[in-house]
């Protein structure tokens, strides 16, 4: 459910016409609908009414700050996996005790500034990690509330890229030694054991494999409590999907998986829902510059690319694609829509049937809100492109287009002493 829909067969954001925009700010640009992340944050929130929980928005997946002050002004912690997302979180007035920080990779610096802000807690996803925690914690004489990280081994089903929960990924602790993990944590010094976390993948569209990875992480906590481990928190991460192609089940039906093996353990329950927050509130406006036909294809080439949106070759991700104005519509037609990037992976669509646009039309790639902006690049010298986010009749534009001078921000020309 969103609030991107045709009025009077033009496509709005709200009460707001994408053409304006696109007139008011140039394309591309993403333009983001507040009344459906809020929505959505509600749905999800309520799903989980009757469970002390936490929701801690997957930052990484739109972390825009007014982005993140929408997700903060209605109670959601956030979702951490770098230095660079706990500042931002900072930048907006977070409240760090609603912060967990994931990934596999934390360098000493990025766990000093965590302590440093008095995060809710570190999910921890190896044992050198657990050992360097405990040591940056001792030198700036404090205590670490770490979690364990732990990987369910089981398939949720989806993209390999996207996929976390399985033994050969590298996310997480093997489910075979978890509980040594504990006991070694137990016996570092500055470390407090608040929780146990996993989390399977991402645009997961079944309930079967949170059900297990919650029976999984239920049957640990269960035997930690009798080695004397009594856990605060249990985050049971992100992965629900949104209707790109398919059909993922509502958070209620979520929820209900990933509560019943939990009821009885007493714990408070951390979710990290990204996508399923973003996805559907974000859509990427584009123009069309040139249709083209060769022997065999047809292609309608458009002002975006892929380094506003990677996930179509990332992923082989369906985004729907609708014409911003459908008064007069053309013929159907079968193309691929293709950006202006010198990559044969530049594409948002392949062999996509929909009506053939004129030159100079807008078209909107739909659900483009996750995992879109947040991993555009210059690519080609593009620049990035413009956010707006709608809230009812009102537009903000919250972050600029770049400028020529924002891509070259940082190098530097240099006389070589070698000569020509
Ligand atoms: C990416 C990620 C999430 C969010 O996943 P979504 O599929 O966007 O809900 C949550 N937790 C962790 C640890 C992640 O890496």
């Amino acid at each position: 459910m969103n609030y991107f829909e045709y009025k009077n067969d033009q496509l709005h954001a709200e009460d707001v016409p994408l053409a304006d925009l696109a007139q008011r700010f140039g394309t591309p640009f993403y333009v983001y609908s507040a009344r459906t992340l809020r929505r959505h944050f509600r749905v999800f929130d309520d799903a989980l009414q009757g469970t002390d929980h936490l929701i801690c928005y997957a930052m990484k997946a739109l972390s825009n700050l007014s982005i993140l002050k929408l997700f903060a002004s209605m109670g959601a912690g956030f979702d951490i996996v770098s230095v660079g997302e706990l500042m931002r979180c900072l930048r907006i007035g977070a409240d760090p005790r609603k912060i967990v920080f994931s990934g596999v990779g934390k360098t000493d610096e990025e766990i000093a500034a965590a302590l440093e802000a008095g995060i809710l807690m570190i999910n921890v996803e190896s044992r050198p990690e657990l050992h360097h925690i405990s040591t940056v914690a001792g030198r700036m004489k404090r205590r670490a509330p770490v979690s364990l990280r732990v990987n369910p081994d089981l398939d949720p089903g989806t993209h390999p890229h996207i996929s976390t929960g399985h033994r050969d990924s590298k996310f997480g602790v093997p489910l075979s030694q978890v509980d040594e993990y504990y006991a070694e944590a137990k016996g570092l010094a500055n470390l407090d054991l608040v929780g146990l976390s996993t989390h399977i993948g991402s645009q997961i569209t079944d309930v079967a494999p949170f059900a297990e990875a919650g029976e999984k992480v239920a049957a640990i906590v269960k035997r930690l409590r009798t080695a004397a481990i009594a856990l605060k928190y249990l985050d049971l991460g992100g992965g629900l999907g949104i209707p790109y192609a398919e059909t993922p089940p509502p958070p209620a039906e979520y929820a209900a998986a990933l509560l019943k093996p939990l009821r009885e353990l007493s714990l408070k329950l951390i979710t990290e829902p990204g996508r399923v927050m973003a996805g559907n509130a974000g859509v990427l406006v584009t123009r069309v510059l040139y249709l083209k036909e060769t022997d065999v294809k047809r292609f309608i080439v458009i002002d975006g690319a892929m380094n506003d949106l990677i996930r179509p070759v990332l992923y082989e991700a369906y985004h729907n694609i609708l014409p911003v104005d459908r008064r007069k519509l053309g013929q159907t037609v079968t193309a691929d829509v293709v950006g202006p990037v010198c990559e044969s992976g530049d594409f948002f669509a392949r062999d996509r049937e929909l009506n053939q646009p004129r030159e100079g039309e807008l078209l909107a790639v739909m659900s483009a809100g996750a995992y879109g902006m947040v991993m555009a690049s210059n690519y080609n010298s593009r620049p990035r492109v413009p956010e707006i986010l709608v809230d009812g009749a009102e537009a903000y534009l919250i972050r600029e287009r770049d400028t020529f001078d924002d891509i070259i921000r940082g190098e530097h020309i240099v006389e070589l002493k070698g000569g020509s």
